[in-house]
């Protein structure tokens, strides 16, 4: 993995001083999730007075957060939670968006903005639907004005949704959290009532205990910090990975204490092979995480048949192919969790790459195709799509190319695996349980163009 110089220069003083009076970019050094560590440091305001933000009071106030309705002007400020779920009018968002306005400059450093709003799908009425939608756009562009680290993120609410339902407070925690760093200008749709919240603060640490995990492209890079994550939070990990890749994946299943398997996903038999080595060594298997994934870049005029045929064969049909291989065995049919790696150029595309976006674009289809025959069993499938993350992948970029990357982003830094393995352990725990069909972008807002 190739350092971010520029990023640790500007967090020196000097550094600071420097680029402050250059008018250069100044990543922030991001809060990250730390066992054990606060849900946030600092209060919380909490804008709006609906039944939901009765709802997220008491449940911020169980965690033992500090809960304000009318913080003191000039106070520090972890985070502000803003509900919007009952307006109706673009006319009657002024008032509790210059509430937010009236606030912002309180936010202190790794701070929290986080809107909740209504589907604009559930509504065929104008007046409502461009309300709700205006409230994603005011999300997406304050996510842009945030600075030192801070970000602006929403919780969309399906139209009937009681704010009882687990999935709203488990959305609100990933998002006021260290675990959702680079997670910004992004929208967490939670639609059903599905899911449960742990009960005590180890549960909250420890959401996976007692489950069995899969993750595939697990010998390093972004699969090996998944199946760490997933492991501090309490999985058990089948780490996967092409032979080739053996050495790599028994040092990862070692450190996780979990178990490896050498496999090719593109095998036919890639999800018969995952069901018995589950069931021989962990006896149950209740998350796939498709992480395997490769780059064949070229120009579509240069394209050639290998090229094509292996991303298309790697980065989605394994996925679709062990998918039904699994769905279709009671190992894996108790609440099962499925999360696929996309990428922000399956939602912008990219130059050069028509066969991985097409892969990736596809992840995300049949991430959305798949929500009623998971939420048929009590499970859910969701897909991750990162931006640029700091991995042995994108060190390989020339050095220009990755640095202007890096900085396109509205947190002008690259994200780390663990950024992506953090979200991916988030959709995977009970408490995402009323999110699915989700492709939820870990990209710090990329500036990607679509
Ligand atoms: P990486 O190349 O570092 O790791 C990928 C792993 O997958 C490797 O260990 C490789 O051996 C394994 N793999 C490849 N083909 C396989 C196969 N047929 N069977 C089993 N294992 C196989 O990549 P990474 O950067 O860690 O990316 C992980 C995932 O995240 C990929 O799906 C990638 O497309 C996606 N992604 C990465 C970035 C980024 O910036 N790094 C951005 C967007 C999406």
């Amino acid at each position: 993995m190739a350092r971010d110089t520029y990023t640790e220069l500007v967090n020196t003083p000097l550094g600071r001083r420097v680029s402050g009076a250059l008018g250069l970019p100044q990543p922030a050094r991001l809060r990250r999730h730390r066992p054990g560590a606060a849900v946030i440091d600092g209060p919380v305001a909490l804008v709006g007075d609906t039944v939901v933000a009765d709802r997220l009071a008491e449940v911020m106030l169980a965690w033992g957060l500090d809960v304000r309705r009318h913080p003191d002007p000039g106070e520090r400020l972890a985070a502000v939670v803003v509900c919007l779920d009952e307006v109706s009018t673009p006319a009657a968002l002024s008032t509790p968006v210059l509430g937010l306005s009236a606030l912002l400059k309180q936010v202190g450093r790794s701070g929290r903005v986080v809107t909740v709003f209504r589907d604009p799908a559930g509504s065929s009425d104008p007046a409502v639907r461009a309300a709700r939608q205006g409230i994603q756009g005011i999300t997406r562009s304050l996510a842009h004005e945030m600075r030192r680290g801070a970000t602006a993120n929403g919780i969309i609410l399906a139209d009937d949704l009681d704010a009882d339902a687990p999935g709203v407070a488990g959305a609100l925690r990933f998002l006021l959290s260290g675990r959702s760093a680079y997670v910004d200008g992004q929208f967490l749709t939670v639609d059903t009532v599905n899911g449960e919240l742990p009960r005590s603060p180890e549960g909250w640490e420890r959401p996976l205990t007692g489950q069995v995990a899969v993750v595939t492209g697990a010998a390093r890079g972004i699969g090996a910090s998944i199946a760490e994550v997933l492991h501090r939070d309490g999985a058990e990990i089948i780490a996967v990975d092409v032979p080739a890749a053996g050495e790599q994946l028994a040092e990862t299943a070692n450190r996780v204490r979990g178990t490896a398997l050498q496999l090719d996903v593109t095998s036919e038999d890639a999800g018969e092979k995952i069901l018995t080595h589950a069931a021989q060594h962990h006896g149950r298997l209740d998350i796939v995480v498709h992480n395997a994934g490769i780059t064949r870049d070229k120009l579509l005029a240069n394209m050639t048949q290998d090229r094509w045929d292996s991303v298309i064969a790697v980065n989605i049909e394994s996925q679709l192919r062990i998918n039904r291989a699994l769905l279709a065995s009671d190992l894996f049919s108790h609440s099962p969790r499925i999360v696929s790696l996309a990428s922000t150029s399956g939602i912008a595309g990219n130059r050069g790459q028509t066969n991985y976006a097409a892969s990736k674009a596809g992840v995300i289809g049949m991430v959305s195709a798949s929500k009623d025959l998971l939420g048929s069993r009590h499970g859910t499938i969701n897909a991750v799509a990162p931006g640029f993350i700091e991995t042995e992948m994108t060190a390989k970029i020339p050095l220009v190319t990755r640095e202007v990357a890096r900085r396109l982003s509205s947190l002008n830094q690259g994200g780390l695996p663990v950024d992506v393995a953090e979200t991916i352990a988030f959709l995977a725990s009970p408490s995402a349980g009323g999110t699915s069909g989700l492709t939820l972008r870990v990209c710090g807002q990329n500036l990607i163009g679509a």
